[in-house]
């Protein structure tokens, strides 16, 4: 009837409106969270699957804010690239992650390396190479201690000179990884656009591999492509031991998931036991 349509319509303004609110008071607490303090990086370890040592570890932001509670990266991060928040919050999480890998160098292994997301927006500005300098520089620490990770959007930004710049991270012996590997409509091309280090193979993919034939096929496929160009792979999101069992078999390099560990406060890291593989 027509009173039932006017109230469907009425519940979905209301809830336009709730998105609208929300978004409004996410981006006006977002300005205030750096200087506030209100930001922090947990770090998930990355294992070398020849021999279960964690190599390294991806630095994820979270953000506690008290108005709002905790609020995921999915939501902010989004947000903190529309305003242009996102060049101050990724030099932080650059400077950050790089002391910690500085530690981690000395107190764990020396060759310890940190992976950090660099989001497209952030190779607009043409001081990125120098920020990334000035925070190694800074801790003493070479490119081997920095992994970029970049999605294939990055090269589709004609307002950022991704190429060029990632060609000079790499000049810097830092490792380029393509981010979400799988889940673009263009990643294989992109591979011949840009000479990556590392491809991470989207866990959308790997969350399936032991139940879902084609996206087994998908991820055997992507470790021989990989194989054949000499570039890593690393498989995100594992969660079981069936999952790792098979893309041991099929040659991964590198991995990361709840399996292993979930992304954990410094602190934590610390703590974090090696974990033999059978
Ligand atoms: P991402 O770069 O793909 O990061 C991996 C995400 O998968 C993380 O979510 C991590 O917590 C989650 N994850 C790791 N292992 C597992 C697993 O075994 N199972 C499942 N279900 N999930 C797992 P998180 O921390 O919520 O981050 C979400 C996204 O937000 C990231 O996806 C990245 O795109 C973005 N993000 C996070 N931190 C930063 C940052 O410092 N800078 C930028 N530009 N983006 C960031
Ligand atoms: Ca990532
Ligand atoms: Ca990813
Ligand atoms: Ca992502």
């Amino acid at each position: 009837s027509k009173g039932e349509g006017r109230n469907t319509f009425h519940y979905f303004t209301q809830a336009m409106n709730r998105d609208v609110e929300r978004r409004q008071s996410v981006e006006e607490q977002l300005r205030g969270a750096l200087s506030r303090d209100e930001l922090s990086l947990v770090f998930q370890p990355i294992v070398d699957l020849r021999n279960a040592r964690v190599v390294g570890a991806e630095a994820l932001l979270r953000w506690h804010n008290p108005t709002l509670g905790p609020v995921t990266p999915d939501e902010f991060i989004p947000i903190a690239e529309q305003t242009g928040l996102i060049d101050a919050m990724g030099q932080y999480v650059l400077e950050r992650a790089l002391e910690q890998a500085a530690r981690w160098r000395i107190d764990r292994d020396p060759e310890f390396w940190v992976s950090v997301n660099v989001s497209p927006q952030q190779f607009r500005d043409p001081g990125l190479v120098g920020i990334v300098d000035r925070a190694l520089s800074s801790r003493d620490l070479p490119g081997q201690a920095l992994q970029v990770e970049v999605t294939e959007s990055v090269l589709l930004d004609e307002r950022g000179q991704a190429a060029s710049t990632l060609a000079e991270f790499k000049a810097r012996g830092i490792d380029v990884a393509m981010d979400d590997f799988g889940t673009g409509y263009a990643s294989l091309s992109y591979l011949r656009h840009f000479p990556f280090d590392t491809l991470k193979i989207d866990r959308s993919f790997v969350g399936d591999i032991t139940e879902d034939p084609k996206d087994a096929e998908l991820v055997i496929a992507s470790l021989s492509l990989a194989r054949s160009l000499k570039l890593k792979v690393l498989a995100e999101g594992v969660e079981t031991e069936a999952q790792l069992a098979l893309l041991r078999e099929h040659g991964c390099d590198l991995a990361q998931g709840y399996l292993f560990a979930r992304p954990l406060p410094a602190a934590d890291f610390d703590e974090f036991p090696e974990r033999s593989l059978r």
